[in-house]
């Protein structure tokens, strides 16, 4: 059946855009949507699908970062658990409370020094939603049961996970919403200064057609591959430069029962993350190795899992090994570059290069940033755009809901109930999966569909063909990988058999 894809052609007839974004990673979109909601005309290009690059390959955390206390790093934290907040609101579906069991290891950090830190966590925001931390006896507790059993005490702090690839495409949708072009599979390839206005070529990265278009500024979000795009704006210098590096993670099969993750500190002093994934599994992350080669290319290495699964097997009834790995990526961190030897120890805070000169019309670079925080960057972006932009309306997005996070009194959890009775044709855990995945976009997926049998073609797991028309249509979702990986993980569910009926669907469904 066809279905008709989401809009990505770009008017270039004359045309003046005020805004090219280039990147579709979470900073790209929520500059893009902040920017289209204060009246600017603006076009987003990215190379591949959205959220292909960094944003999909995090911890999947909405977090204020507890070990970045130990660096110092008050304003970034503080800003971090300010937007966990605000995120919270905008996209329950999206961003959900998380309790992490922190063990107490004798030999490692004190505990009044764990103390002292969960201490500012808690109190360096407001917390509206999030409980406080406590300490805890972890024997014969629901906490404690996957823990060795030398290991009898720990805290519980909270903080909050997400579906990082989705937060995306939610974002990109809003800006789309408020009129702002999303063009995937496009790539940036050169801008160059006109009277005041940027000449910048594009290329469908898929037929390789070129285009051009004008617009007044630009805005280079191209995550780690941000110092590749920069040489490609002519005349652009800046002050600060990235620093690359890697982090990888691995899945394996969930080991203990419950909604909590577990935060491990590691015999070198790094932090590790062990988190609920897609219900029955369980995500265990990350490394940190400087990076030199392409972004393009990046993967796990064998020592990387080695190190993952000894730090989860030291603390946790646990003895994991390659052969468990269920599925594992990797991802490249920018970091603005701060000379700090260790790269655990690079800066986690963003900056933003803002150049505009006689000779060039205004570029911004970002630099740094995380999942977290990528609102409050985007904020930051259109307060340098500001003297270029009479129109420029106020900031508006710390009130404003994300698509489909529209929920009464941000109550997810009674939304997920009622939509499991609304929609009890469907198994339960397929009807959780489509409110996580939509929000109240659910209800529109479902419109008219009554039954099981009128959900269109299934292709295994729970992935029907009525979820795949509003992806195609809605989510700029083009390829069997941006389907599987990226708007959902089926990826770790279908067979090959299926995917490749869902690639024959998905390359028929062009229009
Ligand atoms: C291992 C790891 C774990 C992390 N965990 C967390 C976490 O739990 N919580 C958190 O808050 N943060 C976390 N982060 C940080 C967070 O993921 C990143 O800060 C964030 O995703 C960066 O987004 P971005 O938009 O800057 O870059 P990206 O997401 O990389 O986006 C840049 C985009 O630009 C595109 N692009 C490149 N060149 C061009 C071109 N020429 N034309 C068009 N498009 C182009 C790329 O394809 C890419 O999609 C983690 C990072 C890593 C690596």
């Amino acid at each position: 059946m066809m279905a008709q894809r989401a809009a990505s052609s770009i008017g270039i007839s004359g045309e003046i855009l005020d805004l090219l974004v280039i990147g579709g990673g979470i900073n790209g979109v929520g500059i893009a949507r902040d920017a289209a909601g204060r009246g600017l005309s603006v076009a987003l290009c990215e190379k591949g699908d959205l959220a292909q690059g960094t944003s999909s390959r995090s911890s999947r955390l909405i977090h204020g970062g507890l070990r970045y206390l130990e660096y110092g790093e008050f304003r970034l934290v503080q800003e971090a658990l300010r937007e966990r907040e605000i995120l919270l609101r905008a996209a329950p579906h999206l961003v959900r409370p998380i309790k992490f069991v922190l063990p107490h290891v004798s030999g490692m950090r004190p505990a009044w020094m764990l103390r002292t830190g969960l201490f500012l966590y808690d109190h360096l925001a407001r917390r509206r939603r999030l409980a406080a931390s406590t300490a805890i006896a972890l024997d014969n507790t629901p906490e404690g049961q996957a823990v060795r059993p030398e290991l009898t005490r720990a805290f519980t702090y909270a903080d909050c996970r997400t579906d990082d690839a989705r937060l995306v495409v939610h974002n990109a949708m809003a800006a789309h919403e408020r009129g702002a072009q999303v063009l995937t599979y496009t790539e940036f390839v050169q801008a160059q200064p006109q009277k005041d206005l940027w000449l910048v070529q594009l290329r469908d990265a898929r037929a390789g057609a070129a285009r051009s278009l004008r617009v007044r500024a630009l805005v280079n979000a191209a995550g780690p591959w941000v110092e590749g795009v920069a040489p490609r704006i002519a005349g652009l210098r800046r002050t600060h430069h990235a620093r690359l590096v890697k982090g990888s993670h691995v899945v394996v099969v969930k080991f203990w029962r419950g909604d909590h993750g577990y935060l491990l500190q590691n015999v070198d002093r790094r932090a590790i993350f062990v988190t609920p994934y897609e219900e029955d599994l369980a995500l265990l992350g990350t490394t940190d190795l400087a990076f030199s080669e392409s972004p393009d290319a990046v993967a796990i290495s064998s020592e990387e899992v080695r190190y993952l699964c000894d730090a989860a097997n030291r603390q946790l009834r646990c003895a994991l090994g390659p052969a468990d790995i269920v599925h594992s990526f990797s991802g490249v961190r920018c970091l603005v570059d701060d000379d700090n030897v260790d790269p655990s120890a690079v800066t986690r805070d963003y900056h933003i290069d803002a150049t505009s000169s006689a000779q060039h019309p205004p570029v911004l670079t970002v630099l740094g940033g995380k999942l977290t925080t990528y609102r409050r960057l985007a904020e930051h972006a259109l307060e340098l755009l500001k003297p270029h932009f009479a129109k420029l309306g106020p900031a508006w997005t710390a009130q404003s809901s994300l698509p489909g996070g529209d929920f009464p009194q941000g109550d997810f959890e009674r939304a997920q109930q009622r939509f499991v009775q609304d929609a009890a044709f469907l198994p339960a855990a397929h009807a959780r999966g489509l409110l996580a995945r939509h929000g109240t976009a659910a209800y529109r997926l479902l419109a008219g569909i009554g039954r099981l049998d009128a959900m269109g073609q299934h292709f295994g797991a729970g992935l029907y063909e009525c979820e795949l028309h509003h992806l195609v249509r809605h989510e700029w979702a083009r390829t069997a990988e941006d389907v599987l990986w990226r708007r959902t993980k089926f990826g770790l569910r279908l067979s090959a058999k299926q995917t490749r009926q869902l690639t024959q669907w998905i390359d028929g469904s062009s229009v």
